[in-house]
């Protein structure tokens, strides 16, 4: 049985038409459609205003900034991280030649847990790179303890934490450098993006030259960079989306309290609530199966869900350490990641996004709750 037109699990936000038009006129009448124009240097202040932070770096995805942190840092040997998340997080790490020693998580976050990740140090280990995953933000105080213990340095995957504060203050300020994507995807989008935040501006200058190979000047090389520029044309459509990100934020909190509300008696399914003093972007929603109590698996009901159009996704299933390159690592047995496996096994992330009707968000709670 078809019912309308599918319901995915997210919908890029899209600036009106309309106001992009006179960006396009104004870019191509001044003729500078990449390498640090006017609109990247637009929007660059306008997040560093919107998120709460002195520096910002803009790059044409949100793979590239975690790519660069490494090099910008210098960080070699062995770097703890999470299995719970999108691959970029430990592809950024094998393309540094830096070898991931997979940490389970946290089930009241989804995120590294501070206490296995000091029992995984070691005499190679130089950095941590965690994930806020779905936006839940890390425990960056006990992180930033155990590195500062250790003298590693931290360096956050915050690529669904746009926007996130907790207790007033950016999420982006934790750690050495953190980045963001942009992807269509995302909470917030530039088509394809992302952005690397740091603290000082001495190393926004030099992920400035690594982004655009090396260039110090016309005739100078510091280092061998990379191209990760992003053009003019995305970063007058991300001013544009900014204005409108609020709304779409809101709009995303207005589903999420009505999945909240509907599911949280339904048995075998659990899910994270608000969390005290987080201002939440509201990017993903996921839900746990517990197949024991809920009467059909996860895979079940996610084919349930399809079968009725309702397009929810299995992130983070597998986890990165399933995946063929990473799987024969030590760190990489299910074994040593319990926490993580069982989530993985469990996850659905319902539609979530600024563009459902109402009739969407009904339809989804009732396949949820009806078995
Ligand atoms: C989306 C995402 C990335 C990569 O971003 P791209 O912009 O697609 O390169 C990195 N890490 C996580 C956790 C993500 O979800």
């Amino acid at each position: 049985m078809k019912e309308e037109k599918p319901i995915t699990v997210t919908s890029p936000l899209l600036p009106p038409l309309e106001e992009f038009i006179p960006y396009l006129e104004d870019i191509w009448s001044r003729k500078w459609i990449t390498n640090n124009g006017h609109y990247h240097q637009e929007l660059e202040k306008a997040l560093c205003d919107y998120l709460g932070v002195e520096y910002i770096s803009l790059f044409t995805n949100g793979t590239l900034p975690l790519i660069t942190a490494l090099q910008a840092l210098r960080i070699g040997g062995e770097v703890i991280t999470t299995p719970y998340s999108f691959v970029a997080t430990t592809h950024s790490l094998w393309w540094n030649g830096i070898r991931p020693v997979f940490v389970d998580i946290d089930p009241a976050t989804g995120n590294l847990d501070p206490e296995k990740v000091e029992a995984a140090i070691t005499p190679r280990t130089t950095a941590i790179m965690p994930v806020h995953v779905y936006g839940n933000p890390c425990n960056t105080k006990a992180l930033k303890e155990i590195a500062d213990k250790y003298g590693l340095k931290v360096i956050y995957d915050a690529a669904h934490a746009f926007g996130v504060k907790r207790d007033g203050e950016s999420i982006l300020k934790a750690g050495d450098i953190s980045t963001l994507s942009f992807h269509a995807t995302k909470t917030y989008n530039t088509v394809e993006g992302g952005a690397l935040i740091c603290h000082d501006a001495e190393t926004k200058k030099r992920i400035d030259y690594l982004k655009n190979f090396g260039f110090a000047g016309e005739t100078t090389v510091v280092a061998p960079g990379i191209n990760g520029k992003i053009d003019e044309i995305r970063c007058a459509y991300g001013l544009i989306n900014l204005k409108h990100v609020d709304d779409a934020i809101a709009a995303r909190k207005s589903v999420a309290d009505t999945y909240r509300e509907a599911l949280r008696d339904v048995e075998g399914v659990r899910m994270f609530e608000e969390m005290p003093g987080v201002k939440s972007n509201y990017s993903y929603f996921p839900i746990f199966i517990n197949e024991k109590e809920y009467g059909i698996s996860r895979d079940a009901l996610y084919e349930k869900m399809k079968s009725r159009d309702v397009l929810g996704r299995r992130y983070f299933y597998p986890l990165i350490s399933e995946f063929s390159t990473y799987r024969g690592l030590p760190s990489a047995n299910p074994a040593n990641l319990p926490v993580a496996t069982r989530m993985a096994n469990e996850v659905i992330c319902l539609p979530l996004h600024h563009d459902l009707s109402d009739s969407d968000v009904a339809r989804t709670i009732e396949i949820v709750k009806g078995r």
